[in-house]
């Protein structure tokens, strides 16, 4: 039931997006009780090996596990690699899991309200971990990001200059930085990219007062250091239940969320408004060229659409 409903949040039919609304906000009001999680990396950092491997881990204890994907790619391959159950062999055949692809052929911010809304359907169906998947692609990790209490970022260890391929940006997302791969040969590698990441971190400030987010080493493959992940996430959650920050954190993605809707609502009447369609493209190659002003152009558009019924 949960999988037919997760396919009729996807759904892009008129009659299907009425139903699942109604369903979601129906189940909204009682969910909220979750762990949730997003983890993200480069491909090849181990994402999958790490979730199937943190996942077994927390069905043996109890819990049930939802894992979703968010990825952008998925509408150019037209296919997701994310959430692929054959990349978690054990979760994908634990009863206490359910694993989720991304929907293929959609947006961004489709896959962004799908995901959202499936997060919602996974924890009213009585999941209480939902970890949300991402490779950092475009925006990918900020909407996941702000989608999640805890956000994960896993790192590999490179030859010397580990600080340099990544991305600023998606450090001071993280509220823990996990060094994967760290086994065999590659232990002493792992310790010191770590050591980089520390340091790099502590140069910037906490994004959440009550918490510095810890860097650690661990293995995916040999079940090293999950454990000390996973007692991580929930110091985290103990802590800002405390403070009331997890709520002020949720409430801020919430209004944040509405407001992203509403935008990307109003710009995709904007563009298929006949007045604004019929002279969009003359206009933004006339800006293009230098011809006209942006900010002339632009108040010539928004009176054309608002001027239109
Ligand atoms: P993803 O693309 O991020 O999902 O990465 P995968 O989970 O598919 O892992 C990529 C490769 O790294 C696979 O060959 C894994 O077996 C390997 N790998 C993943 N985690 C570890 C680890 O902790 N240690 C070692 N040595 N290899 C790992």
């Amino acid at each position: 039931m949960l999988a037919r409903a997760v396919t009729l949040v996807e759904s892009r039919r008129s009659d299907h997006r009425a139903v699942a609304s109604e369903v979601v906000a129906e189940l909204a009001p009682t969910v909220g009780a979750a762990v949730r999680v997003g983890i993200t990396g480069v491909p090849g950092v181990g994402k999958s090996t790490f979730i199937d491997q943190f996942g077994i881990n927390l069905t043996a204890a109890g819990h049930r596990v939802a894992v979703l994907a968010v990825d952008p790619t998925s509408q150019r391959t037209g296919g997701s690699i994310l959430g692929d159950k054959t990349r978690m062999e054990r979760l994908a055949v634990d009863p206490n899991a359910f694993i989720r692809p991304s929907p293929a052929g959609a947006t961004l911010g489709g896959v962004t309200r799908t995901t959202r809304e499936a997060m919602i359907l996974c924890e009213a169906a009585g999941f209480d971990v939902i970890l949300v998947e991402t490779v950092g692609v475009g925006q990918s990790e900020t909407v996941v990001a702000e989608m999640v209490d805890f956000f994960l970022v896993l790192m590999l260890s490179g030859a010397g200059d580990d600080l340099q391929g990544i991305k600023k940006g998606v450090l001071e997302l993280a509220d823990a930085v996990a060094v994967n791969k760290a086994d065999g040969d590659n232990i002493h590698r792992a310790n010191s990219a770590a050591a980089d990441y520390r340091h790099a971190l502590h140069l910037m400030s906490p994004a959440t007062p009550s918490w510095t987010p810890p860097v650690l080493t661990c293995s995916s493959l040999h079940n090293e250091s999950l454990d000390e992940l996973w007692q991580q996430i929930q110091l985290h959650r103990a802590k800002l239940d405390a403070t009331g920050e997890l709520t002020t954190k949720r409430q801020g993605q919430q209004v944040r969320w509405m407001w992203a809707m509403i935008a990307d609502r109003l710009t995709e009447e904007f563009r298929s408004a006949p007045a604004v369609g019929d002279q969009l493209r003359d206009i933004e190659s006339q800006v293009r060229d230098a011809n006209l002003p942006a900010t002339i152009a632009a108040d010539r558009l928004l009176e054309a659409f608002l001027s239109s019924d």
